[in-house]
């Protein structure tokens, strides 16, 4: 089967996991989240009392003798790392507030990046999401977005997700807390969050995720409609 790698590139709360798992859905692609991969890490880390600034070199040694393998006869795949099964931590607020500091390790960056490369080997059909997929991971994907949207609309998404999921939220909690967490992607030296310049740009702030998953369904078929 032809290989075909989708990335779908942004700022937190700006539906990218959504709209991945939407459109690898239409198009009978498979579903790959690396933040997860990140935030999977970020959990073990705090399970194990190690503090990313300050012991750097403990987070990387975690990560290269951590296995990371999703379960992807679950949807959503569950992710176990070392042998755990963390996704139910995934998105408590120890491990978000935590997960910027680990992700811009460079060695902790560089297992990610091929342990990504080695997944889009096995799953070569693939869309996948986080802030590096289209720049480094994947820089010949056969289609690339970058999903935007103002800081105050991508604030409300992620207040919904978190509420919806069962957790007590203050918004303006989350619009700082999104705002640094992009702050701090944006800046780093390694695989920084940026669009890259072969992606479409989308801003998302005024369209409903049904009109940004057609929009992009629509945008992969021409683009590459022969491969589908
Ligand atoms: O997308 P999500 O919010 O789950 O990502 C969590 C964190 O993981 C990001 O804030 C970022 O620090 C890190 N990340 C990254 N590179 C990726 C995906 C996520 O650095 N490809």
């Amino acid at each position: 089967m032809q290989r075909l790698i989708i990335t779908l590139d942004g700022p937190a709360g700006s539906g990218k996991s959504t709209v991945a798992r939407r459109l690898a859905g239409l198009l009978g692609l498979e579903f790959l989240d690396t933040g997860a991969m990140y935030r999977g890490l970020s959990a073990r880390c705090v399970e194990r009392g190690i503090d990313p600034v300050a012991e750097d070199y403990a987070v990387v040694e975690l990560a290269r003798n951590s296995e990371m393998r999703f379960d992807w006869t679950q949807d959503p795949p569950r992710l176990h790392v070392g042998g755990v099964d963390v996704t139910d931590r995934l998105r408590d607020s120890d491990v978000t507030g935590q997960v910027s500091e680990v992700s811009a390790i460079s060695g902790v960056r560089q297992v990610m990046v091929r342990e990504q490369r080695r997944m889009g080997e096995e799953h070569p059909r693939l869309v996948t999401e986080g802030r590096d997929q289209g720049s480094i991971v994947f820089p010949h994907a056969g289609v690339k977005f970058y999903l935007d949207a103002a800081p105050a609309v991508r604030a409300k998404r992620r207040a919904q997700q978190l509420r919806d999921a069962g957790k007590t939220v203050d918004l303006e909690e989350v619009r700082q807390r999104i705002t640094e967490r992009d702050r701090k992607d944006s800046n780093r030296k390694f695989g920084p969050l940026i669009c890259p310049e072969d992606a479409q740009r989308i801003d998302t702030s005024d369209m409903t995720l049904d009109q940004v998953v057609d929009m992009l369904e629509a945008e992969v078929k021409q683009a590459v409609g022969a491969a589908l």
